[in-house]
């Protein structure tokens, strides 16, 4: 699919016909985020992973904040927490973009695994971060927050099932790297309704949800 395609999707299923984004009625619900990165396997990416990942939830009416979290720190329940780690175990052979787990006591937390969101966008993961020219942090930064954003639904919507666009099930290069990623209209209801109901980052039994990468898509 062009990118082309992929845009005139995004301006149909976000945007109702009276051409206002998707947005809460009253009040604005807020979503907190704790960004992890202990070995700094994202530096150089994390403003623009934040900032993507914000885009994201507003375009679906959720406001985000986020805060860095520091090694050490007591879990809370202060929010998602979002750890950067390494590339993890395959599942059923494909490499694994993202992880979501849904706690009984605390705070969800939403694993992001940055060797593969690397290696599913083409860029090597032999390069240390900081190392990597600016287009390629870019890149990274973007598809990094469409993961956490794609995982952040999992775990505020446990029920919801996989679909289009930022919940394909396996999000390929193009949903990582084009200049805009579909987000279904459901889907912002879905999440404004959690929300509102404050089911939204309750603990809800648990579950481990995965994005995986879709080796074959990767064209670069
Ligand atoms: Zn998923």
């Amino acid at each position: 699919m062009a990118p082309g395609v992929a845009v005139a999707v995004l301006s149909l299923a976000a945007m109702p016909a009276d051409g206002e984004t998707v947005r809460a009625d009253a009040a604005r619900p807020v979503l907190r985020f704790v960004w992890f990165d202990p070995s700094q396997v994202a530096a150089g990416s994390e403003l623009l992973a934040r900032a993507e990942t914000a885009t994201l939830l507003a375009r679906m009416g959720a406001t985000v904040s986020w805060r860095r979290g520091t090694s050490g720190e007591a879990v809370g329940n202060d929010g998602v927490r979002v750890i950067l780690v390494g590339e993890g175990p395959p599942v059923s052979g494909v490499p694994v973009l993202g992880t979501t787990r849904k706690g009984h006591s605390a705070a969800p937390v939403v694993w992001v695994r940055v060797p593969n969101v690397r290696a599913a966008i083409g860029i090597s993961r032999s390069r240390p971060p900081l190392a990597l020219p600016p287009v390629e942090l870019h890149l990274l930064g973007v598809a990094l927050g469409r993961v956490i954003a794609h995982e952040i639904v999992h775990a505020v919507i446990p029920s919801v099932s996989h679909g289009t666009g930022l919940m394909s099930e396996s999000l390929s290069y193009h949903q990582l790297t084009a200049a805009s990623i579909p987000v279904d209209r459901e889907l912002a209801l879905a999440l404004q309704a959690a929300l509102r109901d404050d089911r939204g980052v309750a603990p809800s039994g648990s579950a481990v949800l995965a994005a995986k990468a879709r080796a074959q898509q990767q064209e670069r």
